[in-house]
């Protein structure tokens, strides 16, 4: 239902906590987040925004996350539905807007393929889809980009790497995705809602895009990997 990433030289939890709320509004289930931290740090509940800002530590530092309310399409609204969904091994962690069509077919090729799933999501398919490429071409994009070849359905999506603590990975078709542009740090989120605190420079991608994000800028591509170039717009908001 609701994403909100940031990533830059402040700590995320507090930032994707309030962007979370901002998309309240929206409805939802669940919630939850992860910080990239030397390691995936991962905090997730049925219920409130508020619920999830006290169950998160005070020792989730370090400036890169995702977060997440979520409205169930597949699977009971429980801690374990709640997003991020993360591989089998924990290095890819995925938060996601939308409904995987395909989700059956996919989850029993990669349960044939070793991955041991947790939840009963949709999305699940999409972490242990990702994991299994990001070994072989070491670049999260690519791994992103080949993933949701495989997919049917529609989806807004934002990737984080444990092994890549300098990157985030976001990427759209049928479900909104918008990037906000900081002073050497970047927001993402479903709504700009969630950003106009924070910034009014903001892009919007359009249906078959993707975006690699980084605190001192972004780039998007298409799903065939060539570059788009994108205007920001400035969001004219009472915040
Ligand atoms: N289909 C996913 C799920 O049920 C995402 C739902 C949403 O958009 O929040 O977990």
């Amino acid at each position: 239902c609701g994403i909100v990433a940031y990533i830059g030289p402040k700590d995320a939890a507090p930032i994707l906590l309030e962007g979370l709320q901002r998309l309240e509004y929206r409805g939802y289930d669940s919630a939850g987040l992860v910080v990239n931290n030397k390691g995936l740090k991962v905090r997730k509940v049925k219920g409130r925004v508020a619920d999830l800002a006290g169950a998160v530590p005070a020792r989730f530092k370090g400036g890169l996350g995702i977060g997440h309310t979520r409205w169930a399409t597949h699977g009971v609204p429980n801690d374990v539905n709640a997003h991020p969904h993360l591989d089998t091994k924990e290095r890819i962690a995925v938060v996601h807007n939308g409904i995987i069509e395909n989700a059956d077919e996919l989850r029993a090729k990669l349960i044939a393929d070793g991955a041991v799933f947790v939840s009963e999501t949709d999305t699940e398919v999409l972490a242990h889809l990702i994991a299994r490429t990001v070994q072989d071409t070491g670049s999260l994009e690519e791994a992103v980009r080949k993933a949701l070849k495989s997919v049917v359905g529609t989806y807004g999506i934002a990737v984080v790497d444990a092994e890549r603590g300098s990157e985030i990975v976001v990427a759209r078709n049928g479900s909104p995705i918008v990037i906000g542009i900081g002073e050497k740090e970047m927001f993402c989120a479903s709504d700009v809602a969630a950003l106009v605190r924070y910034t009014r420079q903001v892009v919007h991608l359009e249906d078959g895009e993707l975006a690699v994000l980084k605190a001192d800028g972004f780039h998007t591509f298409t799903m065939d990997a060539r570059a788009t170039s994108k205007e920001p717009l400035t969001v004219d908001w009472d915040a």
